[in-house]
């Protein structure tokens, strides 16, 4: 226990997500229920969102207490106007050596050429089944796999670095496992199988629907010969194979089945400007407020460094001892992953 305490404090502050929106396209069951997120849902209203301004304001702040990285996500991304310029600003930000953007894809065949003219080099790509039926159901909005597989390969000719992600639930789209990886081996994009998470209050998750990396290593590695890829940096979340003899790999987030919180260097900004220092927080820290109380650059950033210093978050961690140990969760489309 003194151990991890100790580890905890070590966590060094790496990488930003912002969530630029909290409304999607989509409606996928395990992030966003339809029966939940249905009509009437209350989103944020414009003036509770985050400005460019304020985002590019708080990048850099935190680009100052050490961040290098930032991913850019929702609910999707894509829907957020004008997001080029946006991109624009953060690449301009001392310090800041990577952004990337996660996203379903549906946009891209639209906004692919314009997202790498303004800078954007790297796309995470969502997509859980390359079977129609499976996926349409999946993504709640009968949205065929295919557009999503016209926006991969736009990306690709664009000149995108890319990574697919695939969230797996077991009695759900576990057959798609083996297309999946056939696939985008082919195409040679890596590919991430996320184990089912918890994250929110809505999506129905228990242990039952949750197929753990072992398992589905097991089913791999009955058709294919992987070997295991050292992490490429510290804090790295993907546990990475390489398909022998090929420069294809694959990787599997193991949040539930293998935690990695001692680790995590990941803070978060939701879309309304609150800093969360772990996905299955409740609270988060209103940096949106500090901005427009007209804080200075300085003041803000000793208050962002405060509360990352006095961090404790091991959710994953608790998770592997007592279940689901909290309840009332912010949602993964609030937060974005
Ligand atoms: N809308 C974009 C997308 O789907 O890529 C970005 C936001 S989405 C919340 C970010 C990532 O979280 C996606 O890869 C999605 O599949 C994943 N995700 C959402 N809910 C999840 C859950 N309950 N367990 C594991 N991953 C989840
Ligand atoms: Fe939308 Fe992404 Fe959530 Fe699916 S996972 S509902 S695409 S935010
Ligand atoms: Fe980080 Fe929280 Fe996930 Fe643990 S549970 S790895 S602290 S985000």
């Amino acid at each position: 226990m003194a151990d991890r305490v100790v580890d905890q404090l070590k966590r060094p502050l790496q990488d930003l997500r912002i969530s630029v929106t909290d409304r999607c396209n989509f409606r996928c069951a395990y992030c966003m229920p339809a029966e939940i997120f249905g009509p009437d849902f209350q989103f944020l209203p414009k003036d509770k969102v985050l400005s460019f301004e304020e985002i590019e304001m708080v990048a850099s702040v935190f680009a100052d207490l050490g961040v290098r990285k930032l991913r850019l996500t929702g609910g999707e991304p894509l829907l957020r106007r004008d997001l080029p310029v946006l991109i624009g600003r953060l690449t301009a930000i001392d310090g800041i050596e990577d952004i990337g953007l996660t996203t379903n894809g549906v946009l891209l065949t639209k906004q692919a050429p314009l997202l790498y003219e303004a800078g954007l080099r790297r796309l995470n790509i969502s997509l859980d089944a390359l079977n129609d039926e499976v996926f349409k159901k999946l993504n709640g909005k009968g949205i065929s796999s295919k557009t999503v597989l016209k926006g991969i390969d736009t990306a690709l000719e664009t000149g995108f670095e890319i990574k697919v992600n695939m969230v797996v639930q077991k009695g759900v789209n576990e057959q798609e496992i083996l297309p999946m990886a056939e696939y985008f081996k082919e195409l040679g994009v890596p590919l991430r199988f996320i184990e089912f998470m918890d994250v929110g209050n809505s999506n129905g998750w228990n242990w039952e629907r949750v197929l753990t990396k072992k398992q589905m290593f097991g089913m791999l590695t009955e058709h294919f010969d992987l070997e295991p890829i050292d992490a490429a940096y510290y804090g790295e979340v993907a546990k990475r194979y390489r398909y022998k003899g090929s420069n294809a790999e694959i990787g599997f987030i193991t949040s539930v089945s293998e935690s990695f919180c001692s680790s995590c260097t990941r803070a978060r900004i939701s879309a309304d400007g609150k800093f969360y220092t772990c996905l299955f927080a409740s609270q988060g820290f209103d940096v949106k407020s500090l901005l427009r109380a007209n804080l200075t650059y300085d003041e803000c950033k000793q208050a962002l460094k405060q509360v990352w210093e006095n961090r404790n978050d091991r959710y994953s961690d608790e998770r592997a001892v007592k279940g689901s140990p909290r309840r009332n969760k912010i949602e993964m489309s609030y937060i974005g992953g």
